[in-house]
């Protein structure tokens, strides 16, 4: 017999989770109840992603239920927010039970990373759609916005740019081994949330933002919050093995300003700030370049040794 809602919200979702102090009551009423710290600012955001158009119909469950929390928490860390809470909004179409022990199992693997508690959410019946929803601190005064950066700062980015755009397009690389299809799946399914990093910039980035759909409309977005333009070298994008070697560097620039889903975090820090950035991300092991300046002159302009122009710059729903 199929599970009923509550004992399929019981099964999959509410055993074995973490459990915080700060959550006066969790799953169970008409909502939770919560404790934020008095010193600090609740940052709270949401996502969907939709069976068709966020992924396959046939991917897997395990990435899926990764993914729709992964996304979230990339946002909390463009804000420099520590992520506490979470809820989960799911409509399926059926009681599927292997299905949901996958997904919980991707969804579970970063609440427990995180420390992180599943206080509540909603579940119907429909097409496959997730929606989840992150909830977490960052002290007065300091989160990282948009509108922050001014002329002269350095623009920076996290880890490597393209690959999860790459992953999207492999059947047109026959070249690529299969270990360089299994990494590139990785990057696009199972992205990582820049949250140390995001904490760490706190005091230290004048603006922030997570690159999701392309670091041209993303850092777009930083510009125009911010009313300046950017200069950015795009040779000093950084490019992973995967992309260096079968692209050439105009295909890889494409991916890596246009194709988005890659999680990284861009930032801006003014240069009186350098050696305090240098200090604060020595301890993570995470990577990142500065690839340009911000400048007076507005929009962004793209500077190349090899001649390049931009064919879109990045992905839209309408
Ligand atoms: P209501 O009808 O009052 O909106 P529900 O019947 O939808 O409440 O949910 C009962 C409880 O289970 C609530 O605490 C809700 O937050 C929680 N809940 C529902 N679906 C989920 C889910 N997918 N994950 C976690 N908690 C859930
Ligand atoms: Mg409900």
């Amino acid at each position: 017999m199929a599970l009923d809602e509550f004992s399929l919200i019981e099964k999959f979702f509410t055993q074995h989770q973490p459990i915080r102090k700060d959550v006066l009551f969790g799953v169970g009423d008409d909502a939770a109840l919560l404790q934020p710290p008095t010193d600090q600012i609740l940052a709270i955001t949401t996502d969907t992603l939709v069976a068709g158009v966020h992924f396959s119909h046939d991917a897997d469950p395990y990435d899926i239920g990764y993914k729709s929390l992964a996304v979230n928490l990339s946002d909390l860390a463009a804000m420099g927010a520590m992520p506490t809470w979470i809820l989960l909004a799911l409509t399926l179409p059926e009681v599927n039970e292997p299905w949901l022990k996958k997904f919980s199992a991707g969804f579970f693997a970063l609440i427990k990373q995180y420390n992180l508690q599943l206080v509540g959410g909603d579940t119907t019946r429909g097409p496959l759609s997730i929606t989840v929803q992150a909830l977490g601190f960052v002290p007065h005064g300091k989160a990282l916005r948009r509108d922050g950066a001014k002329v002269g700062d350095r623009v920076y980015v996290t880890g490597t740019l393209g690959d999860a755009g790459l992953a999207l397009q492999e059947k047109n690389y026959p070249e690529l081994t299969t270990d360089e299809r299994a990494c590139l799946q990785q990057r696009l399914n199972r992205p990582v949330p820049r949250v140390e990093v995001g904490i760490a910039l706190r005091d230290i980035a004048s603006s922030a933002i997570d690159i999701s759909d392309g670091l041209a409309a993303d850092l777009g977005h930083i510009l125009s919050a911010s009313n300046v333009g950017a200069e950015i070298c795009l040779d000093k994008i950084p490019l992973s093995p995967n992309l260096s070697k079968h692209l050439s560097l105009q295909d890889a620039w494409q991916l890596a300003l246009s194709a988005g889903d890659d999680y990284e975090l861009c930032f801006t820090v003014a240069p009186e700030n350098e050696n305090k950035l240098t200090q604060a991300l020595k301890k993570l092991s995470c990577s990142y370049h500065c690839i340009g300046i911000i400048t007076a002159k507005k929009g962004l302009h793209l500077n190349s040794q090899t001649p390049f122009s931009l064919q879109n710059t990045g992905f839209q729903h309408f």
